[in-house]
């Protein structure tokens, strides 16, 4: 098993990651809340149902922890919103849940985003822990604090940095996940590679044609996670070196809400990184030749690399400045190499322009 501390004074945790057993998750748990009044576990109903996992979880954390007891959420991105926060924070209120309770997260990104903020409201704040179900949440969402839900206006417009407890990402969970779910995963892999670490950039052109074995998966997560945590650790609220970690997201997240979010997360960031990349070569901030070669590796991991045909009218006007800064201009990231990120503002005209020049 990878066990890898995030350091944040305070607020420092452990991140498991392995195949484990119902049993050793739920020590690990039990571990890290210490001794609450009562422990409310929130599990995707999706994952509850699919998994054979959660039902051998509930009873062994029944086993460690006091008064468990579970809610189920709405399946993935419908868990994110506020209404489905207030049904759980009542849920919670309901069966008595007081500030000494702790929560515990069983899903995809979706939920765990959900249970830490949830987390964070209820009575000011309780202790969580989370226990993510796929790739995508294993290397990001259950990692560095960012917790929301989605408004009309826009998607994690309303959220809390606020820091769970532990994270215990049993791979055993991917027994259910949808190929399709991992490969989306994958981009947010290959992000980390390409952001901070190129060896784990090559590990991953070494393997993917052949399918990742469960080890060099394992440890291509633990290096992701690594990645996440070198970067949180620097900068928790995001006010200036995390941004790195939205590489491919400029694009990719106009090319997502285009799609009408028929795309995955993942295989939006595919395509937005491909984008990143062919504009940072058109910029001269890009070697020459990492946009192929990224093409490559993310078409063998069965990621969408097509660009030019996604880029219609809506796709550029969706290319919108951050909506949570106040400024005209489009903060991209850009990899000069493999293993290295810049922080490059662009006027959203002149972004537009280049982007279509550049596919
Ligand atoms: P998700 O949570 O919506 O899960 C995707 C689908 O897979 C859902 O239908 C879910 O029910 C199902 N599922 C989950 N685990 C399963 C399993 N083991 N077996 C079978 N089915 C399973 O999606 P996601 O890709 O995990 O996460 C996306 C969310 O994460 C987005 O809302 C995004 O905003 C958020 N996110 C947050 C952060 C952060 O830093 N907080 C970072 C990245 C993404």
């Amino acid at each position: 098993m990878t066990t890898l501390r995030v350091p944040l004074a305070d607020r420092s945790y452990d991140v498991h990651i392995a195949s484990l057993t119902p049993e050793e998750v739920a020590d690990r748990i039990a571990a890290a809340l210490g001794k609450p009044s009562g422990v409310a576990v929130l599990v995707d109903e999706h994952v509850a149902q699919v998994s054979p996992r959660v039902s051998p979880l509930l009873a062994a954390l029944g086993a460690r922890l006091p008064r468990v007891q579970s809610f189920l959420v709405s399946r993935g991105e419908s868990a994110k919103n506020l209404a489905a926060v207030e049904r759980t924070c009542e849920w919670l209120a309901g069966h008595g849940y007081d500030r000494g309770c702790s929560l515990v997260g069983i899903g995809g990104g979706a939920t765990t985003d959900h249970t830490g903020f949830v987390a964070a409201i209820y009575l000011r704040g309780v202790a969580f822990a989370l226990c993510p179900t796929t790739l995508l949440a294993d290397v990001d969402a259950s990692v560095g604090g960012k917790t929301g839900v989605d408004i009309p206006a826009g998607k994690n417009l309303v959220g809390a940095f606020y820091q769970p407890r532990v994270v215990v990402a049993d791979l055993g969970f991917f027994d259910t996940l949808p190929g399709r779910e991992i490969a989306a995963g994958m981009a947010e892999v290959v992000k980390a590679g390409l952001i901070a670490d190129a060896d784990l950039l090559a590990k991953l052109e070494a393997e993917a044609g052949q399918g990742l074995s469960p080890v060099s998966l394992a440890a291509a997560i633990a290096s992701a996670v690594r990645v996440k945590i070198d970067v949180v650790s620097q900068d928790e609220r995001e006010s200036g070196r995390r941004a790195i970690l939205n590489f491919g997201h400029t694009v990719g997240h106009a090319i997502e809400a285009a799609s009408g979010y028929e795309l995955l997360h993942g295989e939006a960031v595919s395509l937005g990184m491909v984008a990143a990349l062919a504009l940072g070569e058109a910029r001269g901030v890009t070697k020459p030749g990492l946009c192929a070669r990224t093409q490559a590796l993310l078409a063998r991991l069965s990621l969408p690399i097509d660009v030019r045909s996604r880029l219609t009218a809506e796709v550029l006007d969706r290319i919108e400045v951050d909506k949570k800064r106040r400024s005209d201009a489009v903060r991209f990231v850009f990899v000069p190499r493999p293993g290295a990120a810049v922080l490059v503002d662009i006027p959203l005209d002149d972004a537009k322009k280049q982007i279509l020049a550049a596919m």
